[in-house]
């Protein structure tokens, strides 16, 4: 169907990975989606790929690790648009790094983009919705790692664990705006970055800890996703879906 009809929509961290994808789901179904990423050249590719969806998709340059450019972008999606309904913070980092020798510089950037970053992101976002008076969805991708740290991601499980926390937080103080802020919590999910590892030797342990006994694809994420971004998840707020194959049980 076309779930999200006309719904103004902007995503972060867009040009690879889920971010790419969710844009594809969303224009599929209907909504007009403003792609943000660093490099806007970067997204030329998908906005080709798009053009015959239901929906319409806009390419937007937009440094999440810069609060400048992330109001600036928000302001600038949000005119492409003529307002906003649903914000996806989807763009994050992360590293792997024994916590004896994270450097200042790797701790900075991952919670710079995960945490300070989805914050002004939403704040920005926010003060759009506010302002339409219709209300809006705010989606921030964390993590199972956000609820269950392993070993050498500390940042980037701080990161998530903060984001979550936030979420919450958010939810509570614009529920009267009729904004709602979820995270979708996502488990190991097979994309570029990530393959090789997962189809690794280190892949065969982890896939063991996983009830489902398989990591995720981008696919698995869809229904959820659009539970949170649409009408069909109209009462839920503060909440933190986990898509994770039984991992966290
Ligand atoms: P990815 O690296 O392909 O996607 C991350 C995107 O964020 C990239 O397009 C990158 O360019 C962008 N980005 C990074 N820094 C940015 C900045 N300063 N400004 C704007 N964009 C920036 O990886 P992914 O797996 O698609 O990750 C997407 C989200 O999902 C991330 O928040 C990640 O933490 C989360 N996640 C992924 C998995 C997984 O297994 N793939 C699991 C749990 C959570």
């Amino acid at each position: 169907g076309e779930e999200l009809k006309g719904k103004r929509v902007l995503v972060t961290g867009a040009s690879s990975g889920l971010g790419a994808h969710f844009v594809r789901l969303l224009a599929g179904q209907g909504a007009r989606v403003v792609a943000a990423a660093r490099r806007v050249e970067r997204l030329e590719e998908l906005a080709a790929d798009c053009a015959g969806l239901p929906g319409q998709v806009m390419p937007l340059a937009l440094d999440v690790a810069s609060v400048p450019s992330i109001q600036a972008g928000v302001a600038e999606a949000a005119r492409l648009l003529g307002g906003l309904d649903v914000l996806v913070n989807n763009a994050g980092i992360g590293e792997t790094e024994a916590a004896i020798s994270i450097t200042e510089a790797q701790w900075d950037a991952q919670l710079d983009v995960n945490l300070k970053g989805c914050f002004f992101a939403a704040q920005a976002a926010a003060q759009v919705m506010i302002a339409g008076k219709q209300g809006g969805t705010i989606v921030n991708i964390a993590s199972i790692l956000g609820e269950r740290v392993t070993a050498r991601v500390l940042p980037y499980a701080v990161s998530k664990a903060g984001l979550i926390q936030m979420t919450k937080g958010l939810a509570l103080e614009w529920a009267r705006h009729g904004i709602r802020v979820n995270a979708l919590a996502p488990g190991y999910i097979a994309t570029d970055i990530n393959r090789d590892m997962l189809e690794s030797e280190v892949g065969a342990t982890l896939v063991k800890r996983i009830p489902s006994r398989r990591f995720g694809e981008p696919a698995d994420l869809d229904g959820p996703l659009l539970l949170l971004c649409s009408d069909a998840g109209r009462h839920m707020t503060g909440t933190v879906v986990a898509v994770d194959g039984g991992h966290l049980v």
